[in-house]
Order: C-alpha cells, then structure tokens, then sequence
C-alpha cells in the first residue's frame, strides 16, 4: 500500500466577544478582568427565577459583524438552551443560537498574497469534492473563499482559576459576556491559511469595531475542525475530524493544525480509523509538549438537549436595525488598501501601515485631503508621528493635533515656506504646543524671505560692503560668487530662499 498524495482539510469555529456595554442578558457591566465575582447578578449566575433580558446594541454588533462577512441577516430569530455540565457554567446551560441564527451564507475573502509564496497554492488546491457554487480561488489567484455557514449570538461561560494549592476558583465575571461565533466551512487547506484566516476577521470586525480581537485577553479564540483526505493506491480515504479547542493565537493555530495533520496521517497509517461523520474527537493543543491532547472522544459524544429558551420570546429583526448595521460597516481594510494604493499612489508597505486601524486611515485622509504632496503627508505620519506615538505607547486616537496640521506643515515646505529641516523643529513644538503650523513659524521667525524687494536689498548691501569681493569677481575669480551668497545668508538670518538669492548675486555681478 502506497499514500499517492493527502490534503488538509480545516473548517473553524471563532468565538468573538461584542463590545457592548453591558453583559448579553443583563446590566451587569461587560469588561474584561477585575476582581473575581464582582460583575455578576442572579441573570448571569442563572439563580432561580431571574429574568434574562436582550442587551441593548447586542443583535445589532451581531448584524454589522454579519455584514462585515458578507452573510444574509435573518429578520426573524430565536435564542435557544444548549444544556451541558461543566464547573464554569453555574446554570447547568447556556443561552445560544441552535436552529435560527442571526446570520447565514457569508464569506471570507483571504489575501493569499500575505502567506509566503510557498503556501500560496495557487488555483489548483480548491475545494473539497461535491462543491457546488462559485470558485474558492479568485482574482487570479489572489484571494482564496472561505464559505461562513453562519454566525449566532451566544453568552460565554465563567472561568476556572486553578491556583496553586488543592483547590479550584470560579470567576464569573465573564460569565453572560456577549459573544459571536463564526462557523466556517472546511474551505481551507493548510494550517496557514486557518491562521490567516482569523487574522483576517480579527482586522475586519476589529475595522467596524465590533470587538477588541484582543487574543490575550480571550476576547478571541478559535476552535479548529481537521482532517486528511487520503489517495492510497488511486482510493480515496477521509479520516476522522478531530475539532483542537481554544486557540488563542495565530502561532498556536499553525503549530496545533501541523501536528495534528501528520498525527491524523500516522494514525491512518496505522490502523486506518474509519470516518464517522456524526462523531469527533475533541482535542487541546499542549503548547508546552507541542502536542495535540485528547479531551473528549468520539464515543462519549454529548447530547446538548437544545430547547427555545422560554425566557426571551422569538423576536424580529427590524430592517432599520439591518441598514443601520450595514451603515456602521463601511469601507473593508482590503477594499481600503486597494483604493489607496490606487488614489494616492503609495506604496505597499505605506498602505499597509497607514490602513492598520481604521481610525489612522481615516487621519491620514483627512490629512491628505487639501495637502500639495500627499507622498510627504504618508511620510510625516509613518515616519515621524507613529515614531512618538510608538514611544509613548499611544494611538491615533491619543493625538491631540488634528490632521490639518500636518496638512499646514506638509504645505508650508512644499511652498518653500521653510526648509525640511526647519519642519522637523515646527513639529515637534506643534506637538508640544498643539499651535497651527503657520503660528509657530511666524513666532518663531523661520519664515523665508521669497518677496523678491527684500531679497534685492540684502544683495545690494552685501555688495556694497565687499568692493574687494567685487573686483575679485571682475578680476576672474568667479568662485566668489558662493562666499558672497554666505553673506547674504548671514546677513538675512539664513532666512532668503537660496536660490533666488544666488541668481540675483550672479546677476548685479555680470552686470557691473
Ligand atoms: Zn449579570
């Protein structure tokens, strides 16, 4: 028996928290961290007889990260009991989405141009057989589709504390925390593109600012569902999926996905487990050992007992919430990037350090928007406005000069006003000072002359007071011409413009 060839076959599962102010299904406040237990109430601890009441701004964030994912948004829904045991779940279930979700049939587009070039791909790597629809490689090769089944709302559970001693803690902070999950098909093909794909959606629903993304914080994780197919000897094989929970970074993604393709591949090597599609194995990735460990398998599956939570009524999604969301959407980060590139024609690397958040594209925007050279307005924010808010570990949002300022200074060189160097000592004093450009080089006199009288009558008094630079000149010796130009600017303060200055000293020369 011999393998011909296999192929990774991954679909993921993303849990999203929503930055809505306050918990899913009661007033709680909806924050990460502080002391344990000091953000709950009888809702989010499901004591008897507390109501639970939709928070709001909740299903609309789940309809704007609906809309990011290009999905259809349902206009009538339900939120249903999923009923599990676990120590971090005090109500014995969980208020989620089962048969209904708020959004369905969308998809990711994954700029393969960011993986390297040895795991693009390219067209022929597609879909898994039996697909039917459009193809998941598009604009020749540049981005790969990655079907979104659907989205549903859903609460998160508490969190287990396994501090030192013999004891276990539960914080139930986060317990009722407003969370999506993204339920993709199994579109992608290597443990990259599953990495990439949830950087791709971290930068999108962090773009319409539906979460943090924050993956420290497990305002984010992701569950991966993986198998092989395998040609052994012309047959084709698939083996059992095994779904490798919580994984909170894209690191973590790419390494447990690897291991457990060529884990998978060992096994069926071995003993050809069959496939089973009602089944799975539940795994956690040992990021220690490096190493793929089984939590759950596949013959103790859990019967979750779904039923319409009785509490909350099914309820209907307005359209003014649905175009509302569709609103808040705007401009994506990639359709951003493209039209940059193409309206200002900047480089790559300009356009993908200035789209980095939407609130910095927007200022460099607004920046560029009455600017005579938009290049030197990238430049001013790449290279020396992120260079102090990186100091000073700040944003764009901690700034307190406004766009038009380096529109005024950008300005300012480009009509000679001051020099580059002179540019450098105006920002920095704007930024400590917040004064418009124009005010601090006129307080700071660094103004040049250009009025052609002024410039004149400098000239003529430099000449007056050097008549043995004068007959130097007429003797041949034309290199006089630069040391008289180093008087005029001594004597203007170095304020002249330079050029017009030595052609005007040139010209009262030959013509004397
Ligand atoms: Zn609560």
């Amino acid at each position: 028996m011999a393998i011909d060839k296999y192929e990774i076959v991954i679909g993921c599962e993303i849990h999203t928290q929503l930055l809505t102010k306050t918990k899913a299904f009661c007033a709680c406040e909806n924050r990460y961290g502080g002391m344990p237990n000091t953000r709950v109430c009888p809702v989010c601890l499901g004591l008897p007889g507390a109501m639970p009441r939709i928070s709001k701004g909740y299903v609309e964030l789940g309809a704007v990260a609906g809309h990011a994912l290009n999905c259809n948004i349902a206009r009538f829904t339900k939120f249903d009991r999923k009923h599990y045991f676990y120590p971090d779940l005090t109500k014995g279930y969980q208020i989620t989405q089962y048969d209904i979700p708020l959004c369905t049939d969308g998809h990711v587009d994954l700029p393969m141009h960011k993986l390297p070039k040895e795991q693009q791909f390219g067209g022929e790597k597609c879909r898994p057989k039996n697909f039917v629809g459009d193809d998941c490689i598009i604009e020749n090769g540049k981005y790969r589709r990655v079907r979104v089944e659907r989205i549903h709302l859903e609460e998160d559970v508490g969190k287990s504390l396994h501090l030192q001693g013999t004891h276990s803690y539960i914080d139930y902070n986060r317990s009722g925390t407003p969370l999506i999950e993204i339920v993709t098909k199994p579109d992608m093909t290597s443990p990259e593109e599953a990495a990439l794909f949830m950087e791709t959606v971290q930068e999108i629903l962090r773009y319409v600012k539906v979460t943090n993304g924050n993956l420290e914080e497990g305002n984010m994780r992701c569950d991966a569902n993986i198998n092989l197919n395998v040609w052994e000897d012309g047959k084709l094989y698939h083996t059992p999926i095994s779904e490798i929970k919580n994984l909170n970074s894209f690191q973590k993604i790419k390494d447990a996905c690897s291991y457990e393709a060529q884990r998978q591949l060992k096994e069926f090597q071995e003993d050809r487990q069959p496939f089973n599609p009602g089944f799975k194995v539940t795994m956690g990735w040992d990021d220690d050992k490096k190493c793929t460990v089984v939590q759950r398998t596949k013959n103790s599956f859990v019967d979750y007992r779904f039923v319409v939570e009785p509490d909350i009524k099914p309820f209907s999604v307005s359209e003014e919430l649905i175009s509302r969301a569709l609103e808040k959407v705007g401009e994506l980060p990639e359709a951003k990037r493209t039209r940059l590139k193409k309206e200002y024609g900047l480089s790559d690397f300009d356009v993908e350090t200035l789209t980095q958040t939407r609130d910095l594209a927007v200022w460099f925007e607004e920046a560029a928007k009455n600017a005579k050279d938009v290049k030197k307005v990238a430049n001013w924010i790449l290279a020396e406005l992120l260079a102090v808010l990186n100091e000073k570990k700040e944003t764009i949002n901690d700034v307190t000069i406004t766009p038009a300022h380096i529109t005024e200074l950008v300005n300012a060189i480009a009509d000679k006003k001051i020099s580059n160097a002179q540019g450098k000592t105006v920002f920095a004093k704007m930024l400590e000072t917040n004064k418009m450009p124009s005010v601090i080089i006129k307080e700071e006199g660094m103004e040049t002359v250009s009025d052609a009288g002024a410039i004149e009558s400098i000239v003529d008094k430099v000449i007056a007071d050097n008549p043995k630079a004068v007959s130097d000149y007429k003797g041949g010796k034309t290199n006089v011409v630069g040391w008289l130009m180093g008087q005029v600017m001594k004597a203007s303060g170095g304020k002249v413009n330079p050029k017009a200055a030595t052609e005007l000293v040139a010209k009262k020369l030959a013509s004397m």
